[in-house]
C-alpha cells in the first residue's frame, strides 16, 4: 500500500503531516511512502530529507494517481478534491463538521474521508491519535510566547541595580489542553498566573501547574459530555462576566482559550472590561474565529491596540507559527491512526471498532458519519402561512 503525504496549499499552513524520523516505522507495518514535492518546505523540511530516509518524491500530478491513501493537514482544496480518485483514502483534520459540503464532494467521487478531528478522544487507546490536544498544546505555549512579545514589560520578578521588575498578573481563561500548557509555560517564564475555568474539575489540575484559581461566587459548574464544557444558561452567562470583570481589570496579560463543542465561543472578556484594564495589558484570544471568539473586541488573525492602550490579538492556525514542533507530533497522530487501520500492508476498515466508526465520514459513495450526514439533510420547508387553500 502507497501513503502519500501532500504537499498544504490552505493559506499561512506551514505543517505536514511526515517528518523523516516516522518514515522507517511505516516501512516496518508495510506501507511504501510517497512524498508530493515541497510537502515539507513549510517545516523546513527538505524533500531531500524524506528521500534520504526512503520516501518517493513526485510532483503534484504523479502523487495524486499514485498514492492509495493521502494524509495531510487540511481538508484538501477544491481543486485538490477534483484530483482524488475514486477508492483513494484521504486522511487529516478535514473538519466535517465546518464544511460538510466539502465532505459531499469527497463521497461524490468515492473517496473515503477520515478525519482526525472525530475522535473519540477520551478512548485511552485514542490518545496518541489525539492531534486536536497535541496542537492545542502548540497553540497554548505559542499563545504565551505571543503575549510575552507583545507586553512591554519583564515576566518574571527581576531585581537589578536599575530597579525591580514586578512579576507580570497573567490570567489564563479556559484551562483544556490549550489553557494548561499555558499555564505552564507563563510559569516557566516567573510569571503569577491565576486560572478559570467553569468545570471545577480543572482547579487540582490549574494548582497544580502552579496557577491559583478563580473560585467564582456564582458557582456555576459546567462540566458537559465528555470532558467538554456545556454552554451557559444567558443568566449563568450574566452573573460570570460580572464577576470576572473585577479580575480582568487587575490583570496585565489575559489569555483565552474556551470552547464548547459545536457551539460559538463564549464571550468571556467584553469590551467593557477591556476598557477598565490598564494600559499596556496585553490579551490574546486563541478561541477567536469567524464565528466570533472569547474577547468581545477580538478579530480573527488581527491585532489591535485599543484606545487606552490594550494590545488585542486574535492569532491565526497557532500550530502553523511552529511548523517543525507542531509537524512532529501531528504526524505522529496520524502514524498511530494509520497503523491502527492497515492490517497485513493494506487499509482495512471494521466499522466495529470504535476509532474507524467515529473518524471514517465518508466511505463507499456516502457520507456515513451521523454528524455531517445531519448538517446535510435539507431543512423542512416551514409550513404555508394560513393553512390548505
Ligand atoms: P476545549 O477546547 O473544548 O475548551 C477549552 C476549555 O474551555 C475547556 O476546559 C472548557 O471547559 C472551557 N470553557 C468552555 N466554556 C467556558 C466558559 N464559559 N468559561 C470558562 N471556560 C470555559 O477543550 P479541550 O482542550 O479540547 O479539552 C476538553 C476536555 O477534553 C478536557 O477535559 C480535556 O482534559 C479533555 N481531554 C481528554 C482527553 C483524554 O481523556 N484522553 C484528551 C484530550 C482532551
Amino acid at each position: 500500500m502507497k501513503v502519500g503525504v501532500a504537499r498544504e496549499t490552505a493559506p499561512g499552513e506551514r505543517r505536514v503531516a511526515l517528518v523523516p524520523e516516522l518514515i522507517a516505522r511505516y516501512v516496518a507495518i508495510g506501507v511504501e511512502l510517497l512524498v508530493e514535492a515541497g510537502a515539507g518546505a513549510g517545516a523546513l523540511i527538505p524533500d531531500s530529507a524524506y528521500a534520504d530516509a526512503g520516501a518517493k518524491v513526485l510532483p503534484g500530478p504523479e502523487f495524486y494517481a499514485q498514492a492509495d491513501a493521502i494524509v495531510r493537514v487540511q481538508k484538501p482544496s477544491a481543486e485538490e478534491a477534483g484530483w482524488l480518485h475514486k477508492g483513494q483514502v484521504v486522511i487529516g483534520l478535514l473538519a466535517p463538521l465546518i464544511d460538510p459540503q466539502g465532505a459531499m464532494a469527497l463521497a461524490e467521487r468515492g473517496v473515503t474521508a477520515i478525519s482526525l478531528d472525530a475522535l473519540p478522544r477520551t478512548l485511552s487507546m485514542a490518545q496518541v491519535m489525539d492531534a486536536l490536544s497535541s496542537q492545542a498544546n502548540v497553540g497554548g505555549y505559542k499563545s504565551v510566547l505571543i503575549a510575552a512579545n507583545a507586553y512591554g514589560r519583564y515576566f518574571p520578578l527581576l531585581t537589578t541595580a536599575a530597579g525591580t521588575a514586578k512579576p507580570a498578573n497573567v490570567l489564563i481563561l479556559g484551562i483544556g489542553v490549550a489553557g494548561l500548557q499555558a499555564i505552564g509555560t507563563a510559569r516557566r517564564l516567573g510569571a503569577v498566573v491565576k486560572a478559570y475555568d467553569v468545570r471545577s474539575e480543572t482547579k487540582e489540575q490549574a494548582e497544580s501547574l502552579g496557577a491559583t484559581f478563580i473560585v467564582l461566587k456564582s458557582g456555576v459548574d459546567a462540566a458537559g459530555v465528555g470532558g467538554y464544557a456545556r454552554a451557559l444558561t444567558p443568566e449563568e452567562q450574566k452573573a460570570q462576566q460580572d464577576e470576572l470583570n473585577g479580575h480582568i481589570a487587575t490583570m496585565d496579560v489575559i489569555i483565552t482559550t474556551a470552547q464548547v463543542p459545536g457551539r460559538r465561543p463564549p464571550l468571556l472578556v467584553t469590551a467593557a472590561a477591556v476598557a477598565g484594564m490598564k494600559s499596556g495589558s496585553v490579551v490574546v484570544d486563541m478561541a477567536a474565529s469567524a464565528l466570533g471568539g472569547n474577547v468581545e473586541l477580538s478579530r480573527a488573525g488581527e491585532t489591535l491596540v485599543t484606545d487606552n492602550g490594550v494590545t488585542i490579538i486574535a492569532p491565526d492556525n497557532l500550530p502553523s507559527t511552529m511548523p517543525a514542533g507542531s509537524s512532529a507530533f501531528y504526524a505522529r497522530n496520524i502514524y498511530e491512526l494509520v497503523r491502527h487501520l492497515v492490517k497485513d500492508g493494506t487499509m482495512q476498515l471494521d466499522f466495529s471498532d470504535e476509532i474507524t466508526a467515529a473518524t471514517v465520514i465518508t466511505h463507499g459513495g456516502a457520507v456515513v458519519q451521523e454528524a455531517t450526514r445531519r448538517l446535510l439533510e435539507p431543512t423542512p420547508e416551514p409550513a404555508p402561512a394560513g393553512g390548505a387553500a
